[in-house]
């Protein structure tokens, strides 16, 4: 059993909708049962909020102009793919309009009450995979599949961490083969949603942006599939983000901990928690273009020959540094385990980690609470804070014990401020923040550094 996920362009038009539903039956008869899992169509997660924020500002009637483009955005896909059949085509846009009308339920309610918690706003952006979905599944019936459709927030049961659920493995598990494992043993294919999911009393919630990776990971694992695929808008995996790397050269192959550390330092591609659970069942996981079915992609496995000295560089934009500086450092113990408790109390997770005698610099992915956060830090340390600065990262192997790797890489920054370096904690990764304006020119000019062959 496979697990197919595509992306929010993969379903971002008609056009693309069908090529999905070709990809599926061509999948099925190689390879045998899949589950489909499907992100928003292109752009409506961010409208969803974005008719939040304006609720929340009271411009109801903004809020509903989005609902209106929302609901076109549907009309128009279902026009297209089911010409002459009415029948079909009323009863999906009846569904979506059931949907819409809750929508605009949500809205009202924040506007009303000018508030838009995380669990607002999880019912709300979860809204566009529900839409994609039902289309794409009545498109597979039309196409001869025996197709069912499935709400993934009955099964993917999460904690209550709104905003960024973590799945409930010992909830969801038996239902999710239950219901799954009938329905595929019956010769049906399943279609259900990334993204979403519920809490144990039925709540809403969402694994994070760009989340319906990590879906088909938890599906996978649940299902002990043969693999996971990941079909989205470029080749694969890249050693650089081919948006800002034009030349960014394909990776066929990754290993599990290259391709954590990429997703986790900013490679979009795949969504950070998408590897753990992949990688404790040893399910391969392969990163497909919908566009360009037939280019084998990457796969992410648990060992890779490569004799590549840098594999990848990546960046993470609109990361927070903090800054610490206190005498009282100097000597004592404990003194981390203070300020650490401060982060862990704000349940707020340190990526990277720097220090010196009297200081800490360190990096945190959120720019929530700052002020709180400050005070309380104030307690303990002189604190300077910034916003908005980026985690550039090299991807590589065997760091600590090749020679000049930092030497190219600071040559290759050498107009670059580098705020922070972190290096050595693993041996594949060398990382450092710089400002924000200036991650896309410190990947370009990494890339240059370790990608343009070699002049002869
Ligand atoms: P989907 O909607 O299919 O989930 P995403 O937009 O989330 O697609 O992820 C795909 C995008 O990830 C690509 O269009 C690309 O710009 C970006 N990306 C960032 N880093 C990399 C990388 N190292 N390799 C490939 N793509 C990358
Ligand atoms: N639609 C969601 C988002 O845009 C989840 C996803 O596509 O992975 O973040
Ligand atoms: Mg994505």
């Amino acid at each position: 059993m496979i697990v197919m996920k595509f992306g929010g362009t993969s379903v971002g038009s008609a056009e693309r909708m069908e090529e999905v539903v070709q990809l599926v039956l061509a999948t099925l008869e190689k390879s045998g049962p899949a589950v489909v899992v499907l992100s928003a169509m292109s752009g409506v997660t961010n409208l969803l909020i974005a008719g939040a924020e304006q609720a929340l500002v009271r411009k109801l009637d903004d809020a509903y102009t989005v609902v209106e483009a929302i609901r076109s955005k549907h009309a128009v896909a279902i026009d297209k793919l089911f010409d002459g059949d009415e029948g079909t085509s009323n009863a999906l846009k009846a569904d979506i309009d059931a949907q819409l009308e809750d929508l605009i339920v949500l809205y009202r309610g924040v506007g009303y009450l000018g508030e838009l918690s995380k669990r607002s706003l999880d019912a709300i952006s979860g809204m566009g995979e529900l839409l994609s979905s039902r289309i794409v599944a009545a498109l597979a019936r039309k196409r001869g599949l025996a197709a069912c459709w499935l709400d993934a927030r009955e099964l993917l049961v999460t904690d209550d961490n709104f905003g960024k659920a973590a799945p409930l493995w010992e909830k969801l598990v038996l239902p999710t083969r239950l219901q799954m494992n009938r329905r595929l043993q019956e010769g049906e294919c399943v279609f259900t949603q990334g993204f979403i999911g519920s809490t144990t009393s039925g709540i809403a919630t969402t694994l994070g942006r760009g989340g319906s990776d990590y879906s088909a990971a938890i599906f996978g694992v649940a299902l002990d599939a043969e693999e996971i695929q990941i079909w989205t808008d470029v080749d694969g995996m890249m050693s650089a983000d081919p948006r800002v790397v034009p030349e960014a050269k394909l990776l066929p192959e990754v290993s599990f901990q290259e391709a954590s550390e990429l997703a986790y330092f900013g490679a979009k591609v795949l969504h950070p928690m998408t590897i753990r659970p992949a990688v404790e069942k040893q399910i391969p996981v392969r990163i497909l273009n919908t566009m360009n079915p037939s280019c084998g992609g990457t796969l992410i496995k648990a060992e890779v020959q490569s004799d590549d000295l840098i594999r990848a560089v990546a960046a993470k934009k609109r990361i927070t540094a903090v800054y610490l500086s206190s005498a009282n450092m100097l000597m004592s113990h404990g003194y981390l385990a203070k300020v650490f408790e401060i982060f862990d109390r704000y349940k707020i997770a340190v990526d990277l980690i720097s220090t010196s005698e009297v200081s800490i610099a360190l990096t945190i992915d959120t720019d929530e609470r700052l002020d709180e956060l400050q005070e309380e830090l104030a307690k303990h340390a002189e604190v300077q804070i910034f916003k908005d600065v980026a985690i550039v990262s090299v991807v590589g192997r065997q760091f600590r014990v090749q020679s000049g790797i930092a030497g190219r890489v600071f040559r290759a920054l050498s107009e670059i401020n580098i705020m922070m370096i972190s290096g050595g904690a693993s041996d594949i990764n060398l990382s450092f923040v710089v400002g924000g304006t200036d991650a896309d020119k410190a990947v370009k000019q990494l890339h240059a550094e370790f990608f343009a062959a070699a002049p002869v």
